[in-house]
């Protein structure tokens, strides 16, 4: 374990191996033929340590004194830079809401430097609220509180999930203000400045390649092709024009299967944008995101998207293969042939497909999907959990308590409804309609996990260790921002405790898993968020 931060090792590939913007003035404009522009981050006036990951500091091989000494403050508020690190912004771009937007790059975010712990991982240390680089275009190159501590409990909720995500090491108050205006209706506010670590093995995105096929730079796609296949995916053959296809092909399945994920917890990214999807297929950009309360595939918590919807919970699995066109199609010139790049899209289907298939099951307790009755069992479900608001969350979780003997043919009803009834949101009683189908699909439900045979408690047990009991509810989260802009920062600490085993029953807990309160359905930051942060 190093005892400072001076005695981290320090490997920086990225720029070492890429070009660079020959440019060295931090002014906004466009950056030509490069990967990155060296740039360092801006001082800030009073930086208080808000919050720090433990278990992301072990991967870094950090002591918790070294992450409660004044260096770790100095150097993750951007007030130190360390002699090893070589500080950068990456130049990329993306299509926003289906449209190219040209040139985006690290706006705010600015790599600190590549790291390597002891056993040889790779690290990359970047600071997201640090001031401005050259990719700044109109804005400030700043971060404020609220979607900081979102996006650091929101990384370490994942995480420990089991979905692959970008971490987060700390959270730092700056001491200096910002302006924003939450809803951009004409209501700038200043709101406390806070910076986050964010640590991820690497922060490329769709849009770094997009953006040299954009502008013909096809050299330089090429050198970040190689690099990233080097670097990022050291299992796969020396780069060469079969390696990329294969490449492609990884990026597919990866991006498939942390899309399942999300649809496993209920999360709703709200900003897929080609800048915002990883080829390491982690969870990267926590902004407007949110978690499903009632079961709603149309739901997305971003106010920006509200029109069109089109990164709503139910539409994740095909906004990621659109996203994956757009990566094939920067591509396709240098692998100089369509047809393999289009087959590994059309396998993101299938392989999406059997994810879900083999998830939903999985949540459901039973053993194997069989496809004659389950794939109507799971379409049934989704009809059922939309009948009224009914909580996803506590549904499934409500399902497993559900034994198999008292819910016997000519049991009592009851029984039968007891895991919807938990989860709904209104309390006025069931239509006969309604009634009719919540029963008839709790008793095909019955019936399936007879045939598997599989006792109460091994189902209970197999069911709890994928369906969380806690999750980073909105209105949770909001709860936490609130007091920490009053300068009581522990709520944080205690959500990120209990996030920490959110498959666990934690008594003494259970009021964060219990469903959204009334007061929360229309307030801002609860279930309505927007890009400004
Ligand atoms: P997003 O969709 O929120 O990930 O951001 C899209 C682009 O805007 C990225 O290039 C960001 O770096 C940039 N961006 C967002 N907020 C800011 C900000 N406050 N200052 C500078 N750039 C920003
Ligand atoms: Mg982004």
């Amino acid at each position: 374990m190093s005892r400072s931060l001076d005695a981290l090792r320090f490997d920086n590939r990225f720029t070492r191996q890429l070009p660079s913007d020959p440019e060295s003035t931090n002014q906004r404009r466009q950056v030509m033929g490069a990967c990155y522009s060296r740039v360092l981050p801006q001082h800030t006036q009073q930086p208080v340590l808000v919050a720090c990951a433990r278990e992301v500091a072990e991967l870094l091989d950090l002591t918790e004194a070294t992450c409660a000494s004044e260096q770790f403050l100095r150097v993750f508020s951007g007030n130190e830079v360390l002699a090893a690190m070589d500080p950068y912004a990456m130049c990329y771009g993306g299509h926003q809401f289906g449209h190219w937007a040209g040139q985006l790059g690290d706006g705010r975010a600015i790599n600190l430097g590549e790291t390597l712990n002891r056993d040889g991982q790779r690290w990359v240390l970047q600071l997201k609220g640090a001031g401005p680089t050259p990719y700044s275009r109109t804005a400030d190159g700043l971060a404020v509180l609220r979607s900081s501590v979102r996006e650091f409990l929101c990384s370490e909720a994942m995480h420990h999930l089991g979905v692959p995500t970008t971490r987060a090491l700390s959270l730092v108050l700056t001491g200096d203000p910002v302006v924003r205006d939450m809803f951009y209706d004409g209501n700038p506010q200043a709101e406390p400045g806070a910076i986050l670590c964010r640590v991820a093995p690497s922060f490329t995105r769709f849009g770094n390649f997009e953006i040299f096929a954009a502008r013909q730079e096809w050299d330089v796609l090429q050198q970040l092709l190689d690099y990233t296949i080097r670097t990022d995916f050291p299992h796969l053959p020396e780069p060469g024009i079969d390696t990329y296809l294969m490449w492609f092909d990884e990026v597919c399945r990866r991006t498939a299967a942390m899309i399942v994920h999300w649809m496993r917890v209920g999360f709703v990214h709200g900003v897929m944008n080609t800048d915002n999807l990883s080829v390491l297929g982690l969870t990267i950009d926590y902004g407007p995101y949110g978690w499903l309360e009632d079961y709603d595939p149309d739901w997305t918590p971003n106010t920006t998207d509200a029109e069109g919807r089109r990164y709503r919970f139910g539409q994740q699995p095909q906004i990621g293969q659109w996203n994956l066109g757009q990566l094939a199609r920067a591509l396709a010139p240098i692998v100089g042939q369509v047809e393999p790049l289009q087959e590994s899209l059309m396998r993101y289907s299938s392989l999406y497909n059997d994810g879900y298939n083999a998830m939903m099951v999985q949540k459901l307790g039973l053993g194997c999907f069989d496809p004659a009755t389950d794939v109507d069992l799971i379409n049934d479900l989704q009809s059922v959990l939309q009948l009224r608001e009914t909580d996803m969350t506590i549904f499934f979780r409500a399902l497993a308590e559900v034994s198999l003997g008292e819910i016997a043919p000519g049991g009592d009803e009851a029984d039968a409804r007891a895991p919807f009834e938990a989860a709904y949101y209104q309390t006025d009683p069931l239509t006969e309609a309604q009634r009719h189908d919540t029963l008839g699909w709790m008793r095909r439900y019955v019936d399936r996990v007879r045939r598997d045979g599989t006792p109460d408690d091994t189902r209970r047990q197999a069911m709890n260790a994928v369906n969380p009991k806690y999750v980073l509810r909105n209105y949770l989260a909001q709860l936490a921002i609130d007091k920490s802009a009053e300068g009581d920062h522990t709520m944080v600490e205690e959500l990120l405790e209990v996030l920490r085993h959110p498959y666990d029953e934690q008594p003494g807990k259970e009021q964060f898993a219990q469903k959204r309160p009334e007061w929360a359905r229309h307030r801002a930051g609860c279930s309505m968020l927007s890009c400004s942060s």
